[in-house]
């Protein structure tokens, strides 16, 4: 999941939905609402009744459609491109190659038990589809760390502690507060007993002395840690502006947590993010034929013909699936309209970099940090350490992810760098980190989405990215509508755009239009 700073601006406080999703389906007639948790969804079983449908794409859209629709009855083939199944939602374990666009392949060569999510990482609680799926099919779920005040901040040369730089920020901004009211600067602004009551709130809150100075406690860090014996704790010296706000490109870490999607406390699936892909494939396997690319999409007779596979094989069905990412099935040869064919190119996906390592766990034993990101504005953006077998003796430190997160350039300037650049830069921001221990990392891979093929990017990077605005124009609507008996999904039409929670949710809104049309040719 990738944020430009722009697009956190927009999402802060404004809690993603599917409500625009569920509107527009009710706009195509289909009333029944259905709460988003994916016990609660089901077509009625039998309503299938022998009838095809093909679904392009392996994806969580896609395994999710194959799943419901052959629970009701329907005959299903999933046709996927890769020699796997998940697409975004991609675990990268042992020795796996890894092919991008333009470069040469790389082999990962992780010890026995460990992995790198290259795509899908965090699951939010509000996520209730995707976590739905994964309760229903006994996929465990572990504490994935998504804040750590112990993590480091690597701002204009100087490393800090994110305890040290979001306290003191606070308690900064409290202090001004707390004078402005001294001064009486907000007397006309608020009724006087509430400025009261403010003033009494912000003492401790900033940890403000009688005269309204802040003088910290060591929320911010000590200077002296508390000791056994005869050591009292000695609290850190306050950070001025300066040193707080050392580049633009600092926001979004002090905003991180605060955004709905990015709580602190976030879970994974026990052993790769990949695993609740997989449970839904365990469900479907014998419908999915991997390695065969589409490449056409026509429609015959009312029924849809799908060409694919290194022989061109030709398979229809009555109705179809398509979940193929937008800049894909935009050059796939198709008698779509030529409305269709414009909209799937009116939306950029982010494409952002990821980049791992292997290492001891110098990150836990030297320096305390369990799981959690850590924040440069180098063009690694962010390091994320392993929320998961702590104390083991190697981890998989993900040294780069290169999201815009600080600045909107980075993720085109970090993917067109060579491979061995790229780990340079990472390597340096890990040293920044932790003097010494750099060296301690090998076994480097690194995956630009924008450069792999069958994705070519994160997911849709909507102008309202994040707004639950439903102001997204003529070109979204129209990726909306079914060309004849093709009925689309995948995140990029969800307002959850670039996460699993929305390719399942758009999937279960694209069956629902799916069975609306076969109720109607019914009739
Ligand atoms: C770097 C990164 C970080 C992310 N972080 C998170 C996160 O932390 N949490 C989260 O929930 N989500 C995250 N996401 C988003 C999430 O992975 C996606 O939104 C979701 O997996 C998309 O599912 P989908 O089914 O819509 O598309 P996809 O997963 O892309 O599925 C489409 C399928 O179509 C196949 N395909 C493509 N072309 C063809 C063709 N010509 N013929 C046949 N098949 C084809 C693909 O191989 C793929 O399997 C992240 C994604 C990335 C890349």
């Amino acid at each position: 999941m990738a944020w430009t700073r722009r697009a956190l601006l927009e999402r802060v406080g404004a809690i993603g939905g599917a409500g625009a999703a569920y509107l527009a389906m009710e706009a195509m007639g289909v009333t029944a609402r259905t709460p988003p948790g994916a016990e609660n969804f089901a077509l009625p079983r039998g309503s299938g009744n022998g009838r095809s449908v093909l679904i392009l794409g392996a994806g969580i859209a896609g395994l999710v459609s194959a799943y419901e629709l052959s629970q009701a009855g329907y005959a299903v083939k999933v046709i996927e491109a890769r020699d796997r199944i998940g697409g975004r939602a991609w675990t990268i374990r042992g020795r796996q190659r890894i092919v991008q666009s333009g470069r040469a392949d790389q082999y990962s060569d992780f010890s026995p038990g460990l992995y790198f999510n290259a795509g899908a990482a965090r699951i939010p609680a509000t996520h209730r589809a995707i976590l739905g799926y994964a309760r229903r099919f006994g996929v465990k779920l572990e504490p994935f760390v998504n804040a750590n005040r112990s993590a480091g901040w690597d701002f204009g040369g100087t490393v800090q502690r994110e305890g040290r730089m979001v306290n003191d920020v606070r308690s900064q901004i409290v202090e001004l507060l707390a004078k402005a009211i001294d001064q009486h600067a907000l007397d006309r602004a608020v009724p006087k007993g509430e400025l009261e009551m403010i003033r009494q709130f912000l003492t401790p809150y900033g940890s403000l002395d009688g005269k309204g100075d802040y003088v910290p406690d060591g929320r911010n860090g000590f200077a002296v840690d508390p000791g056994g014996y005869a050591q009292a704790p000695v609290a850190l010296a306050p950070l001025g502006w300066a040193q707080l706000l050392p580049s633009d490109a600092i926001i979004l870490p002090y905003l991180f947590d605060t955004i709905p999607e990015m709580q602190a406390a976030m879970v994974q699936p026990v052993g790769g993010m990949d695993r609740i892909a997989y449970a839904i494939y365990d469900r479907v396997k014998p419908l999915v034929q991997l390695n065969s690319p589409i490449s056409a999409i026509r429609q015959v007779g009312g029924r849809v013909v799908i060409e694919h596979g290194p022989g061109k094989q030709a398979s229809s069905a009555d109705y179809c699936i398509c979940t193929l990412p937008m800049p894909i099935l935009a050059r796939i040869p198709s008698d779509f309209s030529a409305a269709k064919k414009k909209a799937l190119t009116s939306v950029d996906y982010v494409k952002s970099v990821k980049l791992a390592f292997q290492g001891p766990r110098f990150w836990e034993t030297d320096d305390n940090i369990f799981g959690g990101p850590a924040w440069t504005d180098r063009m690694n953006e962010n390091i994320l350490y392993p929320s998961h077998d702590l104390g083991a003796p190697l981890g998989v430190l993900v040294a780069a992810y290169c999201a815009g997160w600080t600045r909107r350039e980075n993720p085109q300037a970090f993917a067109a760098l060579s491979h061995e650049e790229r780990f340079r830069i990472s390597l340096e921001s890990v040293e920044a980190m932790h003097p010494g221990r750099s060296k301690l990392l090998s076994r480097g891979v690194t995956v630009a989405w924008g450069l792999t093929p069958y994705s070519e990017g994160v997911g849709a990077q909507w102008p309202d990215f994040g707004a639950e605005t439903g102001t997204r124009g003529p070109d979204y609507a129209e990726l909306l509508k079914p060309e004849g008996p093709i009925v689309f999904a995948g995140e990029h039409l969800s307002y959850l755009p670039t996460w699993q929670e929305g390719a399942a949710l758009s999937a279960q809104a694209a069956l629902k239009v799916l069975q609306s049309m076969v109720r109607e040719h019914a009739a």
